[in-house]
């Protein structure tokens, strides 16, 4: 890295005391809060993705596009709970179809019908989806997908990228936001959490974006592989897109070795209507769900062929088992039906073009500066490097302590981003509020408000 790279993310972590000490005196109910949570919670938190330095806003309430914190300031939200609710908060729609839900009981230990509806609609969006289970979470759903995978196949393997975020299960749980260790071409496991056993005979990491080097990898033990989990946008990476040709060539490596292929589309769902694999064109055997199909309320499900999904049905002898207190209740199901009808393709048309203005002005902001701009459809990443996003190890390359800063910067100023900078859309953010947000951006790079005004 040059002098000149190092001097642009200087200038804004020259002005750290003075951008947190701003941060303090806008957020004291959300630093009482925080003392209070430090009591009962392991280290004040019980969601390692909500933590933020030098402690988190709190929230009181949203609606729309915005949120009221407990000091009761509004800020422009642009993560809408980790991109869960393509309608902003509160939306009237889901709000009048769950108060209805409410009213007739929350959940009975039988079905509702309102899970059929719901399969049925993610069956019609997405072409791969002969039936769906439903789950309470994404991470119950990339748990059940491996062990259907795993049933369906007889092999112990589970085959994901280096970098790649799927939830917190354990099989799951290597190389995700840790430093690639091992050749570049052949990553090895890095437990991405404490607690975990073994990655032998259970998990192998591939290169994301090396179509050649994942293809040699899997060769090397195919009969062993169960599954291969990928997302179609790597969102813990930065949101890096797969590279032309990336999908279809693991299409057809799995289909050869009669390997599973799952993409993740927790995420990627919200690219359109029929998702990620409409957009790639490339149909895997399973997908996993979660977010905005349970319209703001806990969810995941599994989605894909029927010969797989049907190992799980109750009818056979020997079968994988899964279910769930809480799964399939009906105002989760409710919610994801409404929200579900309301994205209607015009809908994301409008919503991914707001994005791709998003995506351009920062671009434009952003020229010539160690700065990368990534995403897709509504989503959008600012990244602290001048090295082009494409897998985990050149985004492993990001100042994370510039975008923090920067993510907490944008805070004071009234704009809710992830603290490494992701950002998304919904129906209801404003335009105006877009305008004032790249405007803040643009001040931001040009020298910041807090140095100003502290
Ligand atoms: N897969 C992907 C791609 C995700 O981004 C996430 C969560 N952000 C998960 C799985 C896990 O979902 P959940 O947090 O609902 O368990």
């Amino acid at each position: 890295m040059g002098p000149e790279v190092t001097g642009f993310y200087d200038a804004l972590k020259s002005r750290r005391a003075s951008i947190e000490a701003r941060y303090r005196r806008l957020t004291p109910a959300s630093a009482r809060l925080a003392l209070d949570a430090a009591r009962v919670l392991p280290g004040g938190s019980t969601r390692d993705t909500v933590r933020r330095h030098p402690y988190p806003t709190y929230i009181r309430s949203g609606e729309g596009g915005r949120l009221v914190d407990a000091d009761g300031r509004r800020l422009v939200d642009l993560w809408f709970n980790a991109t869960t609710l393509p309608l902003g908060h509160a939306d009237p729609r889901v709000v009048e179809a769950v108060g209805a839900c409410l009213a007739r009981g929350t959940c009975f230990y039988a079905p509702t019908g309102l899970e059929t509806q719901l399969a049925r609609e993610i069956c019609r969006r997405l072409p791969s989806a002969e039936r769906v289970r439903f789950t309470n979470s994404g991470t119950e759903a990339v748990m059940l997908a491996v062990r259907l995978a795993r049933a369906f196949t007889g092999r112990p393997l589970v085959a994901k990228f280096e970098g790649s975020y799927h939830g917190s299960y354990d099989d799951v749980s290597w190389s995700v936001s840790t430093p690639g260790t091992g050749p570049a071409d052949a990553p090895e496991p890095v437990a991405a959490s404490a607690g975990l056993v073994s990655a032998a005979d259970r998990v192998l990491v591939l290169p994301y974006n090396d179509l050649g080097a994942a293809v040699r990898l899997l060769e090397t033990c195919a009969r062993q592989v169960a599954i291969l989990l990928v997302e179609p946008i790597a969102n813990r990476m930065g949101l890096v897109p797969p590279g032309p040709g990336f999908l279809l060539g693991l299409r057809e490596i799995t289909a050869r070795h009669r390997i599973v292929l799952a993409f993740d589309e927790v995420i990627s769902f919200r690219l359109g209507c029929h998702g990620a694999q409409g957009i790639a064109g490339v149909t895997p055997d399973l997908t996993t769900l979660g977010k905005l199909i349970g319209g703001g309320f806990p969810v995941g499900a599994v989605a894909g062929r029927a010969e797989i999904l049907e190992v799980s049905s109750p009818d056979r002898p020997t079968r994988v088992t899964h279910a769930g207190t809480f799964t399939a209740n009906p105002i989760t199901m409710t919610a994801g039906t409404v929200t579900l009808d309301a994205l209607t393709p015009a809908v994301f048309d409008e919503l991914n073009a707001t994005g791709g203005r998003v995506r351009g002005e920062l671009r434009r902001i952003a020229a010539g500066k160690p700065l990368q701009i990534t995403g897709a459809g509504s989503l959008f990443k600012i990244s602290a490097t001048g090295a082009a996003m494409v897998d985990h190890r050149s985004s492993m390359t990001c100042d994370a302590k510039w975008e923090e800063l920067a993510s907490l910067e944008l805070l004071t100023e009234g704009f809710f981003l992830t603290t490494r900078l992701h950002g998304c859309l919904s129906t209801a953010t404003r335009a105006d509020d877009v305008d004032r947000f790249l405007a803040a951006v643009e001040r931001l790079l040009s020298g910041g408000t807090a140095a100003r005004q502290a």
